[in-house]
């Protein structure tokens, strides 16, 4: 496995691979890998032939009351999960190295990126699509791999890919979750142990929403209002939305009268924000 710090020597390590008519997936991270980045880097080591990892913590993602300082960074563990993985290049740049100076170009996603996480994380999804440009331009891949546990990010980087005709395609990988069902998350190493079990809430009020919805209930307030209570119920947490959103436009609906719909939770918990969602297809 190679590791690269410089966009130089990521080039130069793809270009004969490249030339030899080889494809190239790409998985990127901002490290702190558990299984939920695993199942994206088997899936592009089943699909391509050759697998790229990024671990790049982006500042401009991130607002400036969160947790960019606090984010866990742990790039010898990563480096050992990514070689037992099978990839064959890791990027792991400075911040220096992506923004040698002030980023004056902005790649910016509309309407998308204005519900969600989108209202209260202002300037985030700049900061993703952004990044995620850039990093597109220096590995080329043929194949895209992200979670379905960040839904909007993957709704937003598709539609970027088709508005700017980037040659890639992108694929969209099944969330990950431990046995209670929590979601995997670089920041679930911000719970207590309290705190997780409490963070099980979110995948139990998802679950209701969706037998809900199969039994035939059409008030997305009804449904939301039950996950509330499933939610607070659980423990100290601070809502920051329940919603039930058409799959493509992210637009939230009042009534579900048809699917799929996209049911999407963001929650604080001590020093955590969690975010989750499940699709409810017909
Ligand atoms: P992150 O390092 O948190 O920026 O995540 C990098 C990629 O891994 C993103 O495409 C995430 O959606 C994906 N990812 C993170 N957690 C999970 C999970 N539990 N299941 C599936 N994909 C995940």
């Amino acid at each position: 496995m190679e590791v690269a710090d410089k966009i130089a020597k990521v080039r130069e390590f793809l270009r004969p691979i490249r030339q030899q008519g080889k494809s190239i997936g790409f998985v990127p991270t901002m490290g702190a890998l558990h299984d939920g980045h695993l199942a994206l880097i088997k899936r592009a080591r089943e699909e391509t032939e050759c697998v790229v990892v990024s671990i790049f913590v982006n500042p401009l993602q991130f607002c400036p009351n969160e947790d960019y300082d606090k984010y866990p960074r742990r790039l010898e563990e990563d480096l050992r999960l990514c070689e037992n993985s099978g990839v064959d290049l890791v990027f792991s740049p400075s911040v220096e190295e992506i923004y040698p100076r002030e980023q004056l170009t902005i790649v910016s996603v509309r309407k998308l990126t204005e519900t969600l996480c989108g209202r209260s994380r202002p300037g985030h999804f700049d900061g993703v699509t952004t990044v995620v440009t850039k990093l597109f331009n220096i590995v080329q891949p043929d194949i895209a791999y992200f979670g379905q546990k960040d839904a909007q990010q993957a709704v937003v980087i598709k539609r970027m890919v088709e508005d700017l005709n980037f040659p890639i395609e992108i694929v969209v990988v099944p969330t990950v979750r431990d046995e209670y069902g929590l979601a995997l998350s670089s920041r679930n190493e911000y719970l207590s142990p309290e705190e997780k079990i409490q963070a099980r809430s979110i995948y139990m009020a998802l679950k209701t929403a969706e037998e809900k919805i199969k039994e035939g209930e059409k008030d997305a307030h009804v449904i939301i209002d039950t996950m509330r209570q499933i939610i607070e119920s659980a423990g100290p947490f601070r809502i920051d939305y329940i919603s039930i959103v058409e799959l493509e436009t992210l637009q939230e609906v009042d009534r579900i009268d048809s699917l799929p719909v996209m049911v999407a939770v963001a929650v604080y918990i001590g020093k955590a924000r969690l975010i989750d969602n499940i699709i409810i297809r017909e």
